[in-house]
């Protein structure tokens, strides 16, 4: 396995360990609702296949080797830095948003509307972080499938979910989350 690849499947076991507290404390808290909007399933299951499970094949096999491209080293390097990058917004977004986190869909009943932290610079961090690790995986996992299978699961993810989501927020939170929206932005800073 190259540096790179290793440096891929490192940051995401650095992801589980940032996640793991939260999702340990959180299956005690009480939910007041929860939607799943109707093709999360089987987004979820493209997702762990382009972002975990043909990585893994990349790395594993020789199967996917015959879509192998070569990048110049700066170009990795420049991957590792994004995903840095992805990752400690990662961390910023679990610790500022707590209990308020939650793998699907769902308000618990004392869900509190977090406008601190990250989320005072933008709204969908932890989505943001997942953009920017896919916009990184085609810089360390050189290959055309195993590298870009995440980043084409991901945009229709991201616009389906973030719709869902915002919407949620508005029916339980109000103007407070519009307002939350007129000023900050979704994965990118408003100036
Ligand atoms: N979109 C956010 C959060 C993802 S976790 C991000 O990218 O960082 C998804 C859960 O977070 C949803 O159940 C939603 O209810 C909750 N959520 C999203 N934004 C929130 C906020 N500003 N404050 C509290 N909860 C929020």
């Amino acid at each position: 396995m190259d540096v790179f690849t290793a440096i891929y499947f490192a940051a995401l076991i650095i992801e589980m360990i940032i996640r793991a507290p939260l999702n340990r404390k959180r299956k005690q808290e009480k939910m007041s609702e929860r939607r799943v909007i109707g093709q999360e399933v089987v987004i979820l299951v493209l997702l762990l296949l382009g972002g975990f499970i043909l990585p893994i094949i990349y790395a594993a096999t020789n199967w996917l080797a015959f879509a192998n491209y070569s990048l110049p080293t700066w170009a990795g390097w420049l991957g590792v830095l994004i995903l840095a990058g992805g990752l400690f917004i990662f961390w910023r977004a679990h610790a500022d948003l707590g209990l308020n986190w939650s793998p699907s869909l769902e308000i618990r009943e004392n869900h509190e509307l977090i406008t601190r932290g990250i989320y005072g610079a933008i709204r969908h961090p932890m989505y943001a972080s997942q953009w920017l690790v896919a916009i990184a995986q085609p810089l360390l996992l050189q290959n055309w499938i195993a590298g870009f299978a995440n980043l084409l699961v991901f945009v229709p993810f991201y616009l389906l979910r973030v719709q869902a989501e915002e919407q949620l927020m508005i029916e339980k939170f109000g103007d407070q989350y519009q307002a939350y929206m007129q000023k900050v932005g979704a994965v990118l800073p408003k100036f």
